[in-house]
């Protein structure tokens, strides 16, 4: 599973490719669970109703 944070501006991590927030340039990648920031609100919902696209 990936997550993915904007390098500039946000400490928010997104895990979900259809969240309208899904970082696609200038981010950073991890592979494992954060441990810095914020997990996004957006994705976490989309994870609630198991409509997140990983
Ligand atoms: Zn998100």
């Amino acid at each position: 599973m990936e997550y993915r944070k904007k390098k500039t501006g946000s400490d928010t991590w997104h895990f979900c490719k259809n969240c309208s927030n899904w970082p696609t340039t200038d981010y950073d990648t991890r592979y494992d669970k954060p441990t810095t920031g914020e997990l996004c609100d957006q994705c976490r919902a989309k994870e609630a109703n198991k409509n997140c696209s990983k």
